[in-house]
């Protein structure tokens, strides 16, 4: 898959971190991938390779008004959680039907047959992160250590 963007003046990176824009909201229809089999897929934008994750894939994606997927699929390993954070739709997943909106998410098992449509007037954003099923083992809190240092910013 390739990306259309430039990166040079979105990235930083530290020995610990990579810091990477991917735009305004208002701006995620610009972005655009390749994918095999569907062409140009307009609006969809992964963010591994930009950021440089190692335990999972995230996209940032619109969908314009009246569009949907035209197709099902499924995932081999990894489960998907879509996060809505703009606009209004609707996802299918094994035949059933939920209305998404800001502040949804849905989380489909690998086997879970899906699509999904904005079946509204107003684009439809969202977050889909993708990552290999059963393999968290600590979380949150009980994954975090907390250091005995004095929090200081350089100015
Ligand atoms: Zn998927």
């Amino acid at each position: 898959m390739s990306d259309t963007r430039n990166t040079a003046d979105q990235t930083r990176k530290g020995s610990n971190f990579t810091a990477y824009k991917s735009g305004a909201l208002k701006d995620w229809p610009n972005h655009s991938v390749e994918l095999p089999g569907l062409g140009k897929v307009a609006g969809k934008h992964f963010l591994k390779d930009m950021a440089g994750f190692t335990g999972c894939e995230i996209s940032v994606n619109s969908l314009p008004p009246g569009a949907g997927m035209p197709f099902y699929h499924q995932h081999k390993e990894n489960e998907e959680i879509y996060v809505f954070i703009e606009g209004k739709g609707q996802m299918q997943v094994d035949g059933e039907t939920i209305d998404v909106e800001e502040g949804s998410i849905v989380r489909i098992g690998t086997k879970g047959e899906r699509t999904w449509r904005n079946n509204s007037n107003q684009p439809l954003r969202y977050i889909v992160i993708q990552m290999r099923e059963n393999s968290l083992r600590q979380y949150g809190l009980g994954d975090g250590v907390v250091l005995e240092k004095k929090v200081a910013w350089p100015n």
